[in-house]
């Protein structure tokens, strides 16, 4: 059985009925109680009658309505993009979340290739579609994109050079990204320059 104050998802088995009761987030399958929301369990131990389990909502997940969040992406494949979600506008989340991000939803056209858009390790800022985990993510919007990347051939910090591109400050190696609020705007090898 999970402890007081985990994570539940749903559909994820809580406990046996027998043991308690399907309350507020909850409801009941053959004799097993199962979330029915993303939130935090609670078993009620002291209602001596029956024991109900409910789950509470946490104010974070409700990702569908949060502005961005911010990811690491994992893996690339095919049509898809896989991405660890850390944080949630500001909130950082305790365990990160998977999320999805396929390729229609990179930027305002076609793209042919994920990669040449986003890149393994690279940290996005993107905006849910959904609410349900794993969520769908999109970069199309101007602020979201990718915020931090490194080099493909050295592994050192890019800057943004335009909108579209990025160069590497130690191997002047230039990559292409869908390029949200990138955080590093130039970086000259002697320390950093100001626009
Ligand atoms: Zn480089």
């Amino acid at each position: 059985m999970k402890k007081q104050g985990d994570l539940a998802l749903p559909g994820e088995d809580l406990a046996v009925a027998e043991e308690f009761m399907a309350g507020d987030g909850t409801y009941e399958i053959n004799g097993i109680v199962r979330s029915s929301i993303v939130g935090k369990i609670f078993y009620d131990m002291l209602n001596r009658k029956s024991n109900v389990i409910m789950v509470k909502k946490s104010p974070l997940i409700n990702l569908k309505k949060a502005k961005y969040v911010i990811g690491v992406v994992d893996s690339v494949t095919g049509e898809n993009a896989k991405v660890s979600v850390y944080s949630v506008e500001e909130k950082n989340v305790g365990d990160s979340i998977s999320a999805i991000l396929h390729i229609s939803q990179i930027a305002n056209k076609r793209v042919k290739s994920i990669s040449t858009y986003i890149k393994v390790g690279d940290i996005i800022r993107a905006k849910p579609i959904t609410g349900r985990i794993p969520i769908s993510l999109t970069t199309k919007p101007n602020d979201c994109g990718v915020i931090l990347a490194k080099c493909s051939v050295c592994g050192n910090i890019m800057f943004k050079e335009d909108e579209e591109h990025l160069r590497c400050t130690y191997c002047n190696n230039q990559e292409t990204r869908k390029i949200g609020l990138y955080v590093v705007k130039r970086n000259g090898r002697k320390g950093s320059q100001k626009e």
